[in-house]
C-alpha cells in the first residue's frame, strides 16, 4: 500500500507517544487513585457480594450444536497455536500467506493429533503470518495467548449475534472475541493478508481490528465453519456504559430510543449520536492523531475496496465507574471442557483405533449432560492486559481519555476501534446499493462504493469530533 505521509510525521508521532507516555504515567496513577475511590464509595454490587457468583447463564443446555462447535474451535486452536509456536522462529516467505495447515482430530486420536472428544477437521490459515503479527506487532505473549484461549471457561454475550449471523465469544479472560465469519470473508481476508501485514506493519497505532488467527472446523456433516480471532476492544475491567457502531451512514441507522433505555449494552448508531449531540471530547492533540489515524486506515480500506466498517466507540464514565456492574450482569460461562494435558491414545494392536471404543466414547458424550458444568463461578481480571500499553489508542486503561483543549483529562475513556473490515464493493453489495438508492439519499445508505464510503466515514468523524461542526449536515432530509 501506498503511504504518502511524509516519513518526520511518523517520527514525530512516535515522539509525541513518548512524551504523552512520559505524563500519563505520573498522571495515570492518580486517575487511577480517583476512579478507584468513586468506585469504593459505590454501593457494592449484590452479585459481587455473593460469593463472585457473577456470571450466570447456560448457554450449554440451550445450545447443543454450539458446545461441539466450541469445544472443537478450542481444541484447533491449542493444537493449532502450540504446533507452530513450537517452531524456531524464521523470516515469512511468500507461501506463508497462502499456508494451511489441516489436522483431522478423531475420538480416539491417532499418530498425529491427541484424542477429541468429537470427530472433525481443523484448518489454521497462514500460522507463520498471524504468528508474526501476535508477537512482533500487536505484543501479544505467546504463552498468554494460548492459556486465555484455551483456558475452562468461555464468555458468551446475552442476546442475539450480529446482523450477518456471526457468533461472538470471549476468551475467558474478555480479551479475546472468536468471531464465526462468512466464507466470503474468510477468503476476501486470505486475499488481503499480506497488504493487511504491510498496513499493521507499517502502522503501529492501527485502529483496524487485530487479527490473532484464522481458522475453519469442518463438523462430521460436512459443515465448515470459519472464524477469526481477534481483539476485544472493551476492557474486562471497566464497564462500558454507552456503546455505539458509527459508519458516516444514516438511512435506518437507529436504535429506538425507548429500546436503549432499556437496555444498557444495546449498541447505538449514527443517528443516535446526533440526535443526542455527542461528539468525541478530544483535545487538540489526541484529535490529531485519532484523525490522523483513521485517515490513514480508511485510506487502507479505499484501496482493498473495502466497505461497511464502522468506528466501535464504548465509553466509560469515570464518575459511574463500574457501580452498574453491567460486564458481569450481561455474560455468560460456556465451559467447553478442554483439558490441558493431551489425552493418552488408546492405538489397538494393529496400530489403529478400537472401532468399539470410539463409539463408546461418543455414546457417552452424547448422554452426558452439559448443564451440569455451566454452573461454575469466575471473576473478570481487575486490570487491563500488558500488551495494550504499546498502543496510543489504548494507553489509558486500555482506551483513548478524553482531554479537554488544554489537552489535560477528562472524565470519559473511549474505546476505539474500526470493525468489520471483511466486506468488499462487490457486485451484490452494488445492488443494494441501487435498490436501497431508489428509497433514500443514495449518498446517505451504507452500500456506497468503497472511495465514497471511506471519505464519509473520515469526514463523518471529523465533523462528530470536538470542532468538528456536529454531524448534523449527515442526516437525511
Ligand atoms: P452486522 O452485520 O450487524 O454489522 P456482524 O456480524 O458483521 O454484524 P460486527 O459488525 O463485526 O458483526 O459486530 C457486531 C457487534 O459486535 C458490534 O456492533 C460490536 O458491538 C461487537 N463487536 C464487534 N467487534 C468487536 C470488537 N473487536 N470488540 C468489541 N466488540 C466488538
Amino acid at each position: 500500500m501506498a503511504d504518502d505521509l511524509p516519513p518526520q510525521l511518523d517520527s514525530d508521532i512516535l515522539k509525541e507517544a513518548e512524551q504523552i507516555r512520559r505524563e500519563r504515567t505520573s498522571k495515570r496513577a492518580k486517575a487511577q487513585a480517583e476512579a478507584e475511590a468513586a468506585l469504593t464509595a459505590a454501593k457494592k454490587p449484590a452479585a459481587e457480594e455473593d460469593g463472585n457468583k457473577v456470571l450466570v447463564g447456560n448457554l450449554i443446555g440451550e445450545d447443543h450444536v454450539n458446545y461441539v462447535l466450541m469445544y472443537n474451535m478450542l481444541t484447533g486452536i491449542r493444537i493449532g497455536v502450540s504446533r507452530c509456536q513450537a517452531k524456531v522462529k524464521r523470516p515469512l516467505t511468500p507461501d506463508d500467506y497462502t499456508a494451511r495447515h489441516k489436522f483431522s482430530f478423531d475420538i480416539v486420536g491417532n499418530e498425529l493429533t491427541p484424542s477429541a472428544r468429537y470427530d472433525f477437521k481443523f484448518k489454521d490459515y497462514a500460522p507463520w503470518v498471524f504468528r508474526e503479527l501476535r508477537e512482533e506487532h500487536f505484543h501479544l505473549d505467546p504463552a498468554d495467548y494460548l492459556l486465555s484461549l484455551t483456558s475452562k471457561y468461555i464468555l458468551s454475550e446475552l442476546g442475539s449475534p450480529g446482523k450477518s449471523g456471526s457468533f461472538f465469544y470471549f476468551s475467558r479472560d474478555y480479551r479475546f472475541i472468536i468471531k464465526t465469519i462468512h466464507h466470503n470473508e474468510h477468503a476476501f481476508l486470505r486475499k488481503i493478508l499480506p497488504d493487511y501485514h504491510r498496513h499493521v506493519k507499517t502502522n503501529p497505532h492501527t485502529l483496524l481490528s487485530r487479527f490473532y488467527g484464522l481458522h475453519r472446523v469442518k463438523l462430521p456433516r460436512g459443515r465448515k465453519i470459519h472464524f477469526v480471532i481477534m481483539n476485544n476492544l472493551f476492557p474486562p475491567h471497566r464497564d462500558i456504559h454507552e456503546t455505539y457502531d458509527l459508519k458516516g451512514s444514516t438511512v435506518g441507522r437507529e436504535y429506538p430510543e425507548e429500546k436503549a433505555s432499556k437496555n444498557p449494552r444495546a449498541v447505538l448508531k449514527d443517528l443516535n449520536w446526533i440526535n443526542r449531540g455527542r461528539q468525541l471530547e478530544l483535545g487538540p492533540e489526541k484529535r490529531a492523531y485519532l484523525i490522523e489515524q483513521l485517515r490513514r486506515d480508511s485510506e487502507f480500506l479505499k484501496e482493498m475496496h473495502v466497505m461497511d466498517y464502522s468506528l466501535l466507540v464504548g465509553i466509560h464514565n469515570m464518575q459511574r465507574g463500574n457501580r452498574d456492574n453491567l460486564r458481569r450482569n450481561t455474560l455468560k460461562i460456556f465451559q467447553p471442557d478442554i483439558h490441558y494435558g493431551l489425552r493418552r491414545r488408546k492405538i489397538s494392536q494393529s496400530g489403529k483405533a478400537d472401532p468399539s471404543e470410539a463409539m463408546a466414547m461418543r455414546r457417552a458424550m452424547r448422554s452426558s449432560d452439559p448443564k451440569a458444568i455451566g454452573n461454575d463461578s469466575t471473576a473478570l481480571p481487575e486490570s487491563d492486559s500488558e500488551d495494550r500499553r504499546h498502543f496510543i489508542f489504548h494507553q489509558d486503561e486500555g482506551g483513548y481519555r478524553a482531554t479537554d483543549e488544554a489537552n489535560e483529562p477528562m472524565d470519559t475513556i473511549y474505546y476505539l476501534g474500526v470493525i468489520d473490515i471483511c466486506t468488499p464493493y462487490t457486485s451484490l453489495k452494488r445492488l443494494e446499493h441501487l435498490w436501497k438508492g431508489l428509497k433514500a439519499d443514495r449518498h446517505k445508505i451504507s452500500a456506497v462504493p468503497a472511495a465514497e464510503y471511506a471519505s464519509r466515514f473520515l469526514s463523518f468523524l471529523t465533523a462528530v469530533t470536538r470542532g468538528g461542526g456536529g454531524g448534523q449536515r449527515f442526516k437525511p432530509e
